[in-house]
Order: structure tokens, then C-alpha cells, then sequence
């Protein structure tokens, strides 16, 4: 059978298309592998109603919401592969199973990259964080750092300077230039030019850093901007255009969340800077609404 839509990705951005494209009474298949990339975090914020909610529980109640929809499909598994075929596309999935459909939307994600430091993966989304307007009401007024990954970590120490007293470390990397320096200061944020040998502290806590020359600093919460990677190559394999994001990779959609590929739509953090899970879930309604749309009209044009 032949669904209207498949949707790789169910999550935040996903389920936001696909209860828009059942609601309007089309079929459509969700397959998803299962891993959000605010796993790693026990409380989401900021979302509409949900503040503080548990990221996990908050794709599971979404995901039930939609299976009471007759033309909804959830497969759990990873997509491995999509092409054109006529009239629409066909996915395969990892044990060789494929479907097609009309239309499709990527919504799978991205990862994030984390520079090796000791200590750094195991308190990712508990005390080593991405994003201050996510997590940095908690740490207000704590010892704040900035790791520089990229040329704007020094703009990001500016912002966190906000939350609390923050030091941006340069971890053996580059001085920001005369004028960042001197706004630096203004905001009252220190330098510590020292690499960074481990991150410490109980369990998933954060309590100190100890640098390269021995010296230990105090601190609650570091703040890092990591590399990030799609998670699935199926953009490319269906000949999408990607920007450069200042990340990573991008998908590059138009304001229907379209891609360069006619009846290829794309959501959520794979296809958007910057990232939040209201921005994913608003661009997946914007999906979502786009595709069915597209179902009704295109054949008129025809
Ligand atoms: C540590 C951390 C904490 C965060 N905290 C917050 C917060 O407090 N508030 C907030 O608003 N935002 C937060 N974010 C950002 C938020 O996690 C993302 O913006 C949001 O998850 C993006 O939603 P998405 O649906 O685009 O992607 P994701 O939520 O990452 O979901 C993508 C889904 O697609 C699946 N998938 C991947 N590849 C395939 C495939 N080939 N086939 C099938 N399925 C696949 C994945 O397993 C996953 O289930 C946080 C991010 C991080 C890293």
C-alpha cells in the first residue's frame, strides 16, 4: 500500500507533521528510531505546557496522541535508505522492508559532537550544556563557563554572562581579537586561556575544572557549542541541497519547509538554526500542513 506520507523522525518535529497530515485524513507513516537528541537531558524547558517536562515522556505522549488517528502507521527502526520511484518515493528500512508514499518529510535530527575531553560525554544535558534559554535558568547565578569550539564562543560567553559569573575558555585555542576582549570585559567575563584536562565533579555534577597545568577552577555548569552531524545520509541520497550552517550541515527548505526536491519536506533541527524543540515542532506543522496542501492542489495544476 502506498501511504500519502512517510515521515522519518519521530520526534518533536515528526509527530508535529504527521498529526497535521492525519488530521486532514491522510495516511501517513512515522518510522523512528527512537533516540531525540535532548535524550541525554532528565527536563526539557520552555515548551508551550510543558515546561520541565521529561523529554522521553513528552515524545511518548505525542506519539500516543497520534496513533488515535486511523491513518496513522509508527514503525520503530531506523529509515536506511530513500529514493524517487514514480509517483512518489520509497524508503527501506534497516531489515530490508520498504514502503512508499506521495510525499515525504525528514524530520530526523541531528547529532551533536562532542569535543574529547575527559569527563565531558558523561554530563552532556545534566551540566554540560548547549543552550542557556534550555537550562540556564537552573544555573543562574552559579560559576558559569564557556568552552571555545568555533569563533562565536566568545559572543555565547557575552549572552551566558546573563545567568551568572562566567569565564570563557579559550582551551589552548585562540584570544578573541582586541574589540571582543574589550567587550568581554565589559560584560565582566574572565579568560582562562589553559587546556582543559578533565571535567570534574560527583557523578553527573559539575564541580570543577582541572586544567593542563595542574590549577583547578571552580564551576557549576559549562556551556559549549559542539560540531553536529545529520543523522541520516537519506538527504543526500535524494539529491537535497545542504548549507554550511555555522555547525554543520543543514537540509535547505523554503518557507513551506520544502526542499530543493519536489515532495521532500524537511523539519527540526536537521532543517533550522538555531534549534529548540518549539522551533522543531512549529516547523513540522509547518511541514505537515505544507504536504497536505500539496496532495489537494498539485493534481488541480496538473
Ligand atoms: C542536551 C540537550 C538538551 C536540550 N534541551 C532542550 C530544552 O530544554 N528545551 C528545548 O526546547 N530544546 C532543547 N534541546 C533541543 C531539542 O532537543 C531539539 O531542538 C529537538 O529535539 C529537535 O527535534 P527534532 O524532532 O528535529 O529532532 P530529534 O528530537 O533529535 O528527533 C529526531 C528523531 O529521528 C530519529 N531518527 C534519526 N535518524 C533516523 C532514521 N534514519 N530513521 C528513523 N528515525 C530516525 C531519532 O532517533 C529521533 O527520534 C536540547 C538539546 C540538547 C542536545
Amino acid at each position: 500500500m502506498q501511504h500519502d506520507a512517510i515521515v522519518i523522525g519521530g520526534s518533536f518535529a515528526g509527530l508535529s507533521a504527521a498529526i497535521h497530515i492525519a488530521r486532514a485524513r491522510r495516511s501517513v507513516c512515522v518510522i523512528d528510531a527512537g533516540l531525540p537528541r535532548n535524550r541525554f537531558s532528565d527536563a526539557s524547558h520552555g515548551f508551550f505546557g510543558q515546561d520541565g517536562g521529561e523529554p522521553l515522556a513528552m515524545i511518548a505522549e505525542a506519539s500516543a496522541q497520534l496513533q488515535r488517528y486511523p491513518t496513522v502507521l509508527t514503525m520503530s527502526g531506523a529509515a536506511v535508505g530513500a529514493s524517487a520511484i514514480p509517483g512518489g518515493f520509497e524508503v527501506e528500512l534497516a531489515h530490508g522492508v520498504t514502503i512508499t508514499a506521495a510525499k515525504l518529510v525528514l524530520a530526523f535530527g541531528i547529532s551533536d559532537v562532542l569535543p574529547e575531553i575527559s569527563g565531558l560525554t558523561e554530563r552532556w544535558g545534566k551540566s554540560a550544556l548547549h543552550c542557556p534559554y534550555c537550562h540556564g535558568f537552573e544555573y543562574a547565578g552559579q560559576r558559569l563557563g564557556v568552552l571555545q569550539t568555533m569563533p562565536m564562543s566568545a559572543h555565547q560567553a557575552l549572552l551566558i554572562a546573563d545567568w551568572g559569573p562566567t569565564t570563557l575558555y579559550l582551551n589552548g585555542g585562540d584570544l578573541p581579537d582586541i574589540e571582543t576582549q574589550a567587550k568581554l570585559a565589559r560584560r565582566g567575563v574572565l579568560i582562562e586561556p589553559a587546556q582543559i584536562a578533565r571535567l570534574q565533579g560527583w557523578e553527573d555534577h559539575l564541580s570543577s575544572l582541572l586544567l593542563d597545568d595542574g590549577r583547578e577552577v571552580a564551576i557549576d555548569a559549562l556551556y559549549l557549542a559542539p560540531r553536529t552531524t545529520l543523522n541520516s545520509p537519506i538527504a543526500e541520497q535524494l539529491g537535497c541541497d545542504l548549507d554550511d550552517g555555522p555547525l554543520g550541515p543543514v537540509i535547505r527548505t523554503d518557507a513551506a519547509k520544502l526542499t530543493s526536491v519536489p515532495g521532500v519536506y524537511a523539519a527540526g533541527d536537521a532543517a533550522r538554526v538555531p534549534h529548540n524543540a518549539t522551533w522543531a515542532a512549529a516547523d513540522g506543522v509547518t511541514a505537515g500542513v505544507s504536504l497536505h496542501q500539496a496532495l489537494v492542489f498539485e493534481p488541480l495544476a496538473a
